[in-house]
């Protein structure tokens, strides 16, 4: 039996939790929830919950925490998360963190430290594939063919959300609102703090030695 792991990863936007996300979830064995993605796919499929959400990520803004609980609540519920999984964007604040260890819990927050000016000058480099939503960096990360996604093919875009404007306003709130929950597994001895300026293996190798192969 794979041993539980239910684990979140922290870190401004830009910090590489994504990539981060998708490298544990293969080593592991664990499915990623990606509140951002949730989003992302119902903007695409012009779902009632996208219109109403396009608009508040676009300006850098937090969806609704009743919506984000639920969403996320929901899909915790399905038998694949039911060893362990890694959430990547959720908790964003503390109504988020409340609710999530009442009804489920973690073993390990995972936080990904990386300066501000670093990250404005990381998602200004970064792509994301229209299509399939795999994440590039034209500096760090390129995909082979200039803006085309290696997977699928796909066209490879900036996200609305990653122009500076936005940025600053997602870094602002990062700083108000995350910062606290990173304080409370702190206390509660559940926290694994990794250099994030790092290159992505090295990264990745660091918080694999710290949980465990
Ligand atoms: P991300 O890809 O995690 O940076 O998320 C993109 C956008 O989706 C954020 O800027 C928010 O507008 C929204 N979003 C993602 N996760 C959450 C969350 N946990 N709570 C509220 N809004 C979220």
């Amino acid at each position: 039996m794979p041993k539980m792991l239910r684990i979140a990863l922290f870190g401004p936007q830009g910090s590489g939790k994504g990539t981060q996300a998708e490298m544990l979830a293969k080593k592991y064995n664990l499915p990623v929830l990606s509140t951002g993605e949730v989003f992302r796919k119902e903007i695409k499929e012009q779902t009632e919950l996208g219109k109403m959400a396009s608009d508040l990520i676009n300006r850098g803004q937090l969806v609704p925490d009743e919506i984000t609980n639920g969403i996320v609540l929901g899909e915790l519920r399905a038998p694949k998360y039911q060893n362990g999984f890694i959430l990547d964007g959720y908790p964003r604040n503390m109504n988020q963190l409340d609710i999530l260890e009442k009804n489920i819990g973690l073993d390990w927050a995972i936080l990904l430290l990386i300066s501000d000016e670093e990250v404005q000058e990381r998602l200004a480099s970064r792509r994301v594939c229209s299509s399939c939503g795999a994440i590039y960096n034209i500096i760090n990360k390129p995909s082979k063919k200039e803006e085309v996604c290696d997977i699928c093919g796909g066209k490879l875009i900036t996200r609305d959300d990653d122009k500076p404007e936005a940025i600053a306003k997602r870094l602002q709130i990062y700083h108000r609102e995350t910062e606290q929950i990173i304080n409370y597994y702190t206390e509660k001895g559940k926290i694994i703090k990794v250099d994030g300026a790092g290159l992505i293996e090295e990264v990745f190798e660091k918080i694999v030695e710290k949980l465990g192969k």
